[in-house]
């Protein structure tokens, strides 16, 4: 891949370092470690002016997230993919892959933390999710629909950088973490009872995102448990099944009564990197992550 790019005459210079060779599904704490780590020496690497991961689409934005939340702003970190493999008529991954080059290369891309970048659409890591199975044009951007328009010989930017103060600062918004907590996602569903809510507290959960229907929410019963578990200090997020839009504190469900965090824009996946971020910085009272929440 890295041969082929070379070869399209694009504005950089391109160096490689194997991290994983594995689908993406697979991607864990030790993958994880590695390449945080990896992007912290190119950080430090004065040669080198941006980052280019190559990621399964599968958990691009959970590793997006992740990395947009523990590295500093500055230097631009692109995630690309293919949702056609190389060898399939109509491939995306090169055309990717020489996209990512254009914005990872480009001076403007600074400032704007972690990109994901997929069917000509460059996407923030707050914003960005995987919207469909199988389409070259999957990935899908919410509340801001993309940052940028990009083809392998254009890059047309809608606005300024919008994490510049940060990139100003040069920290990272958290702390690497240690380890990362036991978080789950529990998807509701019509007529379900508080039995996996039980089991969840009964492996040792330090937290809850609750994928609730409509606006993030439960049958009573559920809603019930969960209060239990947040009011018993393992914190409970609600985001939404839904495929778009937002979670607000106290719409249909009182937050504030149960104890809960509304996720505002994060789907489940996300919701739940940014929980298990913010505990393993030592973040779990129910004010302080929703305050995260609406800051990210
Ligand atoms: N399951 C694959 C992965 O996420 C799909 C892909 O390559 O995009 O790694």
């Amino acid at each position: 891949m890295l041969e082929a790019a070379s070869a399209l005459g694009l504005p950089a210079q391109l160096v490689g370092e194997p991290i994983a060779q594995i689908g993406s599904q697979d991607m864990g704490w030790p993958q994880w470690q590695a390449l945080h780590a990896a992007c912290l020496a190119a950080y430090a690497d004065p040669s080198i002016a941006g980052i280019i991961i190559t990621h399964g689409t599968d958990t691009a934005e959970e590793t997006a997230l992740l990395l947009d939340l523990t590295l500093p702003a500055g230097k631009p970190v692109v995630l690309v993919g293919a949702m056609r493999p190389a060898d399939a008529v109509g491939s995306d991954g090169l055309r990717n892959l020489a996209n990512g080059v254009r914005v990872a290369s480009d001076v403007q891309a600074a400032g704007r933390g972690v990109m994901v970048v997929m069917g000509d659409a460059v996407f923030a890591a707050v914003d960005v999710r995987k919207a469909a199975t199988a389409n070259i044009d999957a990935f899908k951007g919410f509340p801001r629909a993309s940052l940028a328009r990009v083809t392998p010989s254009s890059l047309t930017w809608f606005g300024p950088p919008h994490r510049a103060e940060e990139a100003a600062i040069g920290r990272a918004r958290y702390d690497w973490p240690k380890a990362l907590p036991r978080v789950a996602i529990l998807t509701a569903g019509a007529g379900m009872d508080a039995e996996p809510v039980k089991a969840l507290l009964g492996i040792g959960c330090k937290g809850i995102v609750l994928a609730g229907m409509g606006q993030g929410n439960a049958p009573s019963v559920v809603l019930d448990a969960l209060e239990a578990a947040a009011k018993a200090g393992v914190p409970v997020v609600r985001s939404a099944r839904v495929d778009e839009g937002m979670v607000d504190r106290n719409v249909e469900v009182d937050d504030d009564a149960r104890g809960f965090v509304a996720a505002r824009a994060l789907g489940p996946a996300k919701a739940r990197v940014l929980l298990m971020v913010l505990l393993a910085n030592g973040i779990s009272d129910a004010r302080a992550v929703q305050a995260a929440f609406d800051g990210v």
